[in-house]
């Protein structure tokens, strides 16, 4: 079980130049979305959103109709599809295929997949040699830290540190130009794609009705991953599936939007089987790595299936106070955020991070921008009662059920519960200038009444109570 992180927190909260990074980046990206998404840009924003959410809701519905088509159709274009439970599956077949085609080389287009599963690190104990090609991806895996977000995954380094990275890990000249940066990854990786073996890419959509996959880049990475080695392999979530090619219409013009407020992402690419006799490029081989991992435990529960909704954009992390504060790295696995908040305990079992699901505010940001309108705070409002359920089973909240009863009884009793607010509004009164309550009197700023203030305070009680206002309003009746 792993506990709230605490000092990692602080350090984050401590150092400007993270927070700084952290909200100015975020910032952008809701500005950007904010552009693209409005009415007068595009009016049909909201009738989009409910086409997107009913094409998973049908979609995940009938799922195994859908897996069933995918496969046909990658088998009767040439491919191949390899069915994992687990993550290790994943890369013991990669391992088997590599080991059989004498491969040593692997390229790889970022895949939150792939991150979810530890591919890469799997796959270097097999003796492997694995790329990431995405500008980003490529400074976080010479970093050896995990993504930051889920769409901008070195989003927690300048400039000077990628400068410093590169230095200390390629051996170049300092360099803290963003253009000339690129350039000596460029350099680096343009070497790697043309000596690699498999390219192994992510997945955006997977098409049912042509087997096709999608791939949604901004870099030029994407195709030369999936086109020049002679293997490709794309590794994917059974919760990709689209029914159609036309559905496409729908989400390519929401996925842009909500993850960096561009209306289409630079490369869209739809690629079905192997190279085909006269086509110039293409890999030799194709295969369709569909992954479980969990996901299936999810789309047992009516309710709980829409997280598999999630397209992840990246929109919901932008607009949520509590990442935007803490950032990508304090969250206990590779998905960060709302969306981490819920898919992490169910995808990892709920008893793995207990806490994750009450690390929100609840304000309902992440659900007004998700482009598939996925009910993130009723979501953590039913993985939290979940997890108070099994504490309350495990015996571990007596005084928390204690108090509960007590309030309880107290709101039956009208006389004694107006009572109990008068006192409460007596004592919660602050003697400061400002009206401001900056502690629980009474308490120290430690345990569950000082945690209130030890890091917020409260703001001048109203001087009327609503009692008081109801009457004045009502004439005194009830
Ligand atoms: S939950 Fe919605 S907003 Fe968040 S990443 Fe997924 S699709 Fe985007």
């Amino acid at each position: 079980m792993s506990a709230i992180p605490e000092e990692k927190i602080q350090e984050t909260l401590a150092n400007p130049n993270l927070q700084a990074a952290i909200y100015s980046s975020t910032g952008r990206l809701m500005s950007h979305r904010k552009q693209v998404v409005s009415a007068a840009t595009l009016p049909d924003y909201q009738e989009l959103r409910d086409q997107a959410q009913a094409l998973k809701k049908q979609t995940l519905d009938n799922l195994d109709f859908y897996l069933e088509q995918f496969e046909t159709q990658v088998n009767a274009h040439g491919g191949k599809v390899i069915w994992c439970k687990e993550g290790a599956e994943v890369a013991e077949f990669l391992a088997r295929l590599a080991r059989e085609k004498d491969a040593k080389l692997l390229v790889k287009v970022k895949s939150m997949t792939s991150e979810e599963i530890e591919l890469n690190e799997h796959l270097e104990r097999e003796g492997l040699e694995v790329v990431e090609t995405d500008l980003g991806e490529f400074i976080v895996q010479l970093a050896r830290c995990r993504p930051y977000h889920i769409v901008a995954p070195a989003l927690h380094l300048t400039r000077h540190d990628v400068a410093d990275l590169f230095t200390k890990t390629l051996g170049v000249a300092r360099e803290t130009v963003p253009e000339n940066q690129c350039k000596i990854a460029r350099a680096v990786l343009r070497e790697k794609f043309l000596s690699a073996d498999i390219g192994v890419s992510g997945a955006n959509f997977l098409v049912a009705d042509s087997g096709a996959i999608v791939t949604v880049t901004n870099e030029g990475n994407g195709r030369m991953c999936t086109t020049m080695p002679r293997i490709h392999v794309a590794v994917a979530g059974i919760e990709k599936l689209i029914p159609r090619a036309q559905d496409l219409a729908v989400f390519l013009k929401l996925l842009g939007r909500s993850a960096t407020g561009q209306p289409l992402t630079v490369y869209t690419s739809i690629l079905s089987g192997p190279r085909r006799k006269g086509e110039v490029d293409g890999p030799e081989e194709f295969y369709v790595v569909l992954l479980d991992n969990g996901r299936t435990r999810l789309l047992a529960d009516r309710e709980k299936r829409q997280s598999l909704y999630c397209i992840r954009c990246g929109a919901c992390l932008n607009h949520c106070p509590v990442y935007r504060k803490i950032g990508g790295h304090n969250y206990p696995w590779v998905y960060s955020g709302p969306i981490g908040s819920v898919i992490s305990p169910q995808f990892r079992g709920i008893q793995q991070d207990p806490w994750l699901p009450f690390a929100s505010s609840l304000c309902g940001a992440c659900a007004e921008v998700c482009p598939v309108k996925i009910d993130i705070p009723k979501l953590l409002l039913d993985l939290r009662s979940e997890v108070v359920k099994a504490k309350t089973r495990e015996g571990q909240s007596k005084l928390e059920r204690l108090a509960f009863r007590g309030w309880a009884w107290l709101m039956r009793h009208p006389r004694l519960f107006q009572l109990a607010g008068r006192m409460g509004s007596l004592v919660m009164r602050s003697p400061g200038k400002d009206q401001w309550l900056r502690r629980v009197p009474f308490t120290p700023n430690v345990g569950p009444l000082g945690a209130w203030t030890s890091e917020r305070d409260l703001p001048p009680m109203p001087p009327k109570s609503f009692r008081q206002l109801w009457k004045a309003r009502k004439g005194g009746s009830r």
